[in-house]
């Protein structure tokens, strides 16, 4: 500030010289674009247009004085006489320094107000006659007290700004002139120029007093309301963080006696749920018990988390809670009867479970196991079978459970532990007799963690299931009112105890018109529902369903049927959304435009082209399966080569069927000893699934035969049979998944042992239909229906035909 202080002197000693009566008659004039110079101030500017510059220069050097005049738009570039007002004030120039080469800074300092007369002379720069103007003075009581009160008002305004100089706080409280005040407040405004422009030309001091007054309060005003946001602003930040402050004392202090008001409230809230679980009384005792040791834990630890999850846990789960059975049996009927085409058995079975269950209700029931192909809804019956009761469903898939601690849980010492998927189940349920359903079974594993066989053994053994014991809860949980359903594809591999504690219900697969008349009255309404179409909207023939499953899948259960199906309906969706509006007739022809090409061929005919292939019929985890065995010879020492995954049981029966061929070879026709020079390789394709088995034993001697006769294996004709060295033919599993997996394939004649007729009855007329079946108790008879009796075709010619 000493520069400040430094122009002021300068003022001092310019005002004592007398300069200010030596104002010249003319005055060149110097246009502002953006601010108003008044008497009495000292002024910096920037000064940058030529005309101006040259202004300044000579001025400076001649020392003259100067009109200061303020253009009325500040953007006009080169103003004009008429662009700029006729009131300014002449002022001295007290320094200039060059800041660039186009540019320079001057200091002003302001001396009287002037108006134009004339303007003499526009270039180089302007030069004008003036007229001075002295301030209308009246001394009054009125004009003292505007004055004290706008000094009043420039104190305040000093004290709530902020980097305002001491020097002007002091120039305030010395200036006591009310023109040349009014000035220097005025200049200091922060209003527009031609506000300022109009407090200059306001000659009278009362009036200028007014009109500064009215401005500077203005301002003052704006700087109270901004000084008082600030403050409340900072009152309350202060006031949150007393009170976070006092807050946090008070959970110390707390802390020390032992308390904690949060604590007690959360410890209330446990508490309460506690009571209200219903638990059993044992259990309710243990769990206050943890409650007490909770409340002793530090609420930041980590054992606290655990013992609150623990607790947490235990008030969560349905003691008490149970669904009340709808057990009005017409009513269950009815709706698996509505939900599920034919299961007759099973439904029977359930109405029988189910009326026990009424008259003896605490009988314990046995366990349920649905084996079948996937698909074949398994699944849904269980679903179903909650709905009929009105009970929960729960579903859990033990495929490639190994560990025993998923069905029983961790023991709480470990860390992250958890509750078994039983108890788990149970509490997703939400009751305690949920219908629970335990998937795959049958793909139960076992490792160094522990058999989880046997802790499902406890889970469904009706002698101890009441008090299942999880090792997280750790104490006894009553399992005895759920109703656990198991499902497995195949039973082999269900571990014999389970196996033994349920009670098989066999769902053996569908035949075409099953699944025909399944899709029209079950999975096509469903999907169409699921769509959100209309059944108008959508019909399928017979035609369209039956190119799809013969096609477009090949299964024994309805899986990959309804996911086609709800592919055309998602497209159908889809083109009524974009605006389609007519209904869809879907057959055998419009069926591709939806789902593609086909994805299955019948694969007989294609293979059956040569001697050495026979088909057979087997039994696998997803129902029954038609399978070719290859058998081919070359040159070699009499070795026998067996490949694609064969187990042991089925490469025996493969040595089987060629010692039989061996002893019996001149009987066919057979070079005698043609097993020295040739080697025989036997090949059953899908080279990656396992295969085992006796029953390809007749398949693989009439591969064999057709080899080393050369006559060719019927192409319509699939089989399945044990063999003996002696010739016979043994019974085999799986009837009826196989006979529907022929009748899948296209093929119309099945070789089966005489010794499986009994298992006919299980096959319904349906699936017999257009079936013929020959049942044969010795290879003789295999042979005589299996082998095509008409001379061999070349392969070359059959291929063209
Ligand atoms: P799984 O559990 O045996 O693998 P799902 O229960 O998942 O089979 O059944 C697949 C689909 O087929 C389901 O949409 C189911 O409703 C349907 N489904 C299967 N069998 C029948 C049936 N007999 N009647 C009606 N729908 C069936």
């Amino acid at each position: 500030m000493k520069i400040l202080d430094f122009l002021l002197k300068k003022r001092a000693r310019l005002k004592s010289e007398g300069s200010e009566t030596r104002l010249p008659k003319q005055l060149s004039l110097l246009p502002l674009r953006n601010s108003v110079m008044f008497p009495s101030t000292v002024m910096s500017i920037v000064v940058g247009r030529e005309k101006s510059l040259k202004q300044i220069e000579e001025a400076f050097s001649r020392k003259e004085i100067i009109g200061v005049v303020s253009q009325k738009d500040e953007k006009i570039e080169n103003p004009r006489p008429e662009d700029f007002y006729k009131t300014g004030t002449a002022a001295s120039i007290l320094r200039i320094s060059k800041l660039n080469e186009n540019t320079i800074s001057v200091i002003l300092q302001g001396l009287s107000r002037f108006s134009i007369r004339e303007v003499i002379k526009e270039e180089p720069y302007f030069l004008a006659r003036v007229d001075y103007i002295e301030d209308n003075w009246t001394s009054d009581i009125e004009a003292e007290a505007l004055f004290l009160n706008l000094k009043e008002m420039a104190r305040r305004t000093v004290a709530l700004s902020k980097n305002v100089p001491n020097e002007f706080a002091r120039m305030i409280e010395n200036l006591n002139e009310s023109g040349k005040f009014c000035d220097l407040v005025s200049s200091n405004l922060n209003i527009q120029v031609s506000e300022k422009q109009k407090i200059l030309e306001t000659f009278d001091i009362k009036t200028r007093l007014r009109y500064t007054a009215l401005h500077l309060n203005r301002e003052l005003q704006a700087l109270e309301l901004a000084d008082k946001i600030h403050s409340d602003v900072v009152g309350n930040v202060s006031k949150a963080q007393k009170e976070f402050y006092l807050k946090e004392q008070l959970k110390a202090i707390k802390k020390e006696l032992g308390e904690s008001a949060e604590e007690n409230s959360e410890m209330k809230e446990l508490k309460t749920r506690i009571t209200n679980a219903g638990m059993p009384e044992d259990v309710e005792k243990e769990a206050m018990k943890e409650l007490g040791r909770l409340g002793k834990m530090h609420p930041s630890s980590s054992e606290y988390t655990v013992s609150r999850t623990y607790i947490e846990w235990l008030t969560d789960l349905p003691w008490k809670v149970e669904t009340e059975d709808n057990l009005d049996l017409k009513n269950v009927a009815g709706i698996l009867e509505e939900d599920h085409y034919d299961l007759e058995k099973l439904k029977k079975r359930i109405i029988e479970f189910l009326a026990v269950r009424k008259l003896k209700p605490d009988k314990k029931g046995p366990i349920l196991c649905f084996a079948g192909p996937p698909g074949v809804g398994k699944t849904s019956l269980g679903k179903s079978i909650a709905k009929a009761l009105g009970r929960k469903f729960i579903r859990i898939s033990l495929g490639g459970t190994r560990d025993e601690a998923e069905i029983r849980g961790h023991r709480r010492t470990y860390v992250g532990a958890l509750p078994g998927r039983i108890i788990q189940g149970i509490k997703r349920a939400g009751a305690r007799n949920p219908v629970f359903m335990l998937d795959e079974i049958d793909k139960l594993g076992t490792d160094f963690r522990g058999d989880p066989a046997s802790a499902l053994l406890e889970v469904l053994d009706p002698e101890q299931n009441f008090a299942f014991s999880d090792h997280y809860l750790n104490l006894p949980f009553d399992l005895s009112k759920v109703m656990f359903i198991a499902t497995a594809n195949v039973l082999e591999s269900i571990p014999p105890v389970l196996l033994d504690r349920m009670e098989v219900l066999n769902i053996p697969g569908y035949s075409e018109e099953e699944k025909v008349m399944i899709a029209k009255k079950h999975i096509i309404p469903k999907q169409v529902d699921e769509h959100g179409l209309k059944e108008e909207w959508v019909s399928f023939e017979d035609s369209a369903l039956i190119d799809i499953i013969g096609n477009y899948t090949k299964e024994s259960g309805l899986r990959n049927l309804e996911r086609e199906i709800a592919t055309i309906c998602r497209m159908i969706a889809k083109e009524a959304a974009e605006g389609k509006t007519e209904n869809v007739l879907l057959n055998q022809e419009s069926i591709h435009k939806y789902l593609g090409p086909r994805k299955f061929f019948s694969e007989v005919a294609l293979r059956l082209t040569r001697p050495g292939i026979a088909t057979g019929l087997a039994w696998t985890m997803t129902g029954g399966d038609i399978i070719f065995i290859e058998a081919s010879k070359m040159p070699g020492k009499g070795n026998l080569i067996l490949t694609g995954q064969l187990g042991d049981v089925m490469k025996e029966s493969a040595q089987a069927a060629l010692t039989y061929i061996r002893s019996q070879a001149t009987n066919y026709g057979i070079e005698e000893n043609f097993y020295d020079k040739n080697d025989i390789h036997i090949h059953i394709p899908a080279g990656a699934i396992p295969k085992d088995g006796p029953s390809a034993g007749i398949t693989l001697f009439i591969a064999l035969l057709s080899l080393l006769t050369g006559e060719q294996v019927k192409s319509d004709v699939a089989m399945t049979g044990e063999i003996t060295l002696r010739g016979t033919v043994l019974p085999v599993g799986g009837i009826k998944e196989k006979i529907l997996a022929a009748k899948r394939a296209g093929i119309r004649k099945v070789i089966l042992p005489s010794q499986n007729e009994k298992d006919m009855e299980e096959i319904s007329p349906d699936h017999r239909k257009d079936m013929e079946f020959y049942f044969i108790s010795t290879i003789d008879e295999v042979v005589e229906k299996a082998i095509e009796k008409e001379p061999l075709i070349p392969m070359m010619q059959k291929i063209h035909a």
